[in-house]
């Protein structure tokens, strides 16, 4: 088997601090060497800057990148924001949708995103009859992942209700299984491979009944497979959940067994301390999207205390108005420091962890996100020649990539072996931005 040797000027191994000279080795798709305070040697490809392993985006709703612009015209809240999701969601046919989501994967490749973790809920054609292909859509988004060249976790969302106790109605009658049975039975269907792995959602206690919630479970019980929620992201969304159930959103999830190790709250906005404690002694992961949380007036949930109280985090970038984990790792420090008057909540590193092994971990891939032997050989290089990152110090680099870079100042990107991004450049993708345009194009109503 050939070896690929990389070369690091710096890399991050782990801790609070990076190596320099560092070479790395590579069969196939994985490493199988790491070595500090080398000599660069001729053959090796040399990347210039600071090396991560490749960072994992833990939530994504593709097609919400042609709302960029669109949803940033006027004001309102989070629940007209969504009014006008949804007119782009009752558009789009799975060919808009492959060219949408392929478009917004080779954006995330540039910025250094390695896998996404789909949260993919447009499941039927208009109107909610399915496909001849029931999965074609989500098909479309396994394919799209492939030709941009990252790995994918396709959570499959179980969307069954408009509200609590509302029938789905207009564009969210594509969003529908007849009940969860239903939605297991076409799940079940869908096959992974060496970059898309198949995992589950529950879209929310919003959308799916109390008594459908355990069939989703267990399905993700059965397969092994990360299963995702979105919790607590509005207080309006509580005070439902509490005056059908008696109960806040977490207290139901954690009845039907929904947390756990394998289980990711995204958001956990509006949470109490016995949220808090459910979610941490359950080893929940929380995904955090600040850059969304903010743009849809959310509110800021409390990171640090989920963490303290045991619950793992990772970082997503949602609704993909911003694609750029930087600005979601200092999003979650800085938010913590608005709220709380205080500097200091995360170190570098632990933004760094959230952006890359924990955050691939909560989408089934725990053996990526870090620089070592036997890992997947998923990477990327942050360049320090920038105007935002020259004169960037080897003991700070891990604090000026935090919070001084953007997607912008990523070069290199390597997945399973493959450079996927070479000198900034999409090797997959010819023109990323003007496939993103003709695709927004494509996807408007
Ligand atoms: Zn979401």
């Amino acid at each position: 088997v050939p070896v690929t040797r990389f070369f690091a000027d710096h890399a991050w191994l782990g801790g609070d601090t990076t190596s320099s000279a560092v070479l790395i080795e590579v069969e196939e798709d994985r490493i199988t060497a790491v070595h500090t305070d080398t000599v660069r040697p001729a053959d090796a490809r040399h990347l210039r800057g600071v090396t991560l392993p490749g960072l994992a985006n833990g939530h994504s709703h593709a097609f919400h990148r042609a709302l960029r612009g669109r949803t940033h015209r006027s004001g309102g809240t989070f629940w007209t924001w969504r009014e006008d999701m949804y007119a782009v969601a009752g558009a789009l046919s799975p060919d808009a949708y492959h060219d949408l989501a392929r478009a917004t994967y080779a954006e995330m490749a540039l910025a250094g995103i390695t896998c996404v973790g789909e949260f993919h809920y447009l499941h039927h054609a208009p109107g909610g009859r399915p496909y001849a292909d029931p999965n074609a859509m989500a098909e479309a988004l396994t394919t799209a992942a492939h030709d941009a060249g990252i790995r994918i976790t396709l959570l499959d969302t179980c969307y069954l209700t408009g509200g609590l106790g509302q029938e789905l109605r207009g564009p969210q009658l594509r969003f529908g299984d007849a009940d969860a049975a239903r939605w297991a039975d076409r799940v079940s269907r869908l096959r992974g491979s060496e970059h898309a792995r198949i995992g589950a959602a529950l879209h929310s206690v919003r959308a799916v009944p109390a008594d459908q919630i355990k069939t989703v479970t267990a399905w993700a019980e059965e397969h092994a497979s990360p299963l995702h929620f979105h919790l607590s992201e509005q207080r309006a969304e509580n005070d439902a959940c509490v005056a059908a159930h008696g109960r806040r959103p977490s207290e139901l999830l954690d009845e039907h067994g929904a947390l756990g190790e394998r289980s990711t709250a995204v958001h956990a906005t509006h949470l109490t301390g016995g949220d808090i404690r459910l979610l941490g002694r359950s080893r929940t992961t929380v995904c955090m999207c600040p850059t969304t949380e903010r743009d849809l007036a959310d509110g800021i949930g409390p990171a640090r205390a989920l963490a303290d109280a045991g619950a793992p985090l990772s970082l997503g970038s949602d609704s993909n108005a911003v694609v750029d984990l930087f600005e979601e790792a200092r999003g979650t420090e800085l938010h913590e420091r608005l709220a709380s008057e205080r500097r200091g909540h995360w170190s570098a590193a632990a933004l760094l962890d959230a952006a890359t092994g924990s955050g691939h971990a909560s989408l089934g891939w725990p053996q990526a996100g870090r620089l070592a032997p036997g890992a997947l050989a998923d990477f990327v290089t942050v360049g320090l020649d920038s105007v935002r990152l020259a004169g960037t110090q080897p003991g700070t680099q891990l604090e000026s990539l935090v919070f001084a870079a953007t997607a912008a100042d990523v070069r290199q990107v390597v997945v399973g072996g493959r450079q996927v991004v070479l000198d900034g450049r999409h090797t997959l993708v010819d023109d990323v931005p003007d496939a993103l345009a003709r695709a927004v194009t494509e996807a408007l109503p």
